[in-house]
């Protein structure tokens, strides 16, 4: 079972100026949040509302990819 291992960029939700990141969150939290509204949790340790879509060009979080890339591959 691999699914719930399937990863989706998720912007933050800023309030300020701050720079827009998209975060690393499981698929499987999304949809949890789509049903309950509660906040995902990104792989960074991020807690945020899901707001929108990944929007292309805009930067990732780099605690985030750096956990992303430190996963192994192809499941387990
Ligand atoms: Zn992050």
């Amino acid at each position: 079972m691999t699914s719930t291992e399937v990863l989706e960029h998720v912007q933050e939700d800023t309030t300020d100026d701050a720079p827009e990141l998209f975060h690393y969150v499981r698929k499987a939290k999304i949809a949890e949040s789509a049903v309950l509204g509660n906040w995902v949790v990104a792989l960074c340790g991020e807690t945020f509302p899901v707001t929108k879509a990944a929007k292309p060009g805009s930067p990732v979080c780099p605690d985030c990819k750096k956990i992303f890339d430190a996963m192994p591959k192809g499941g387990k």
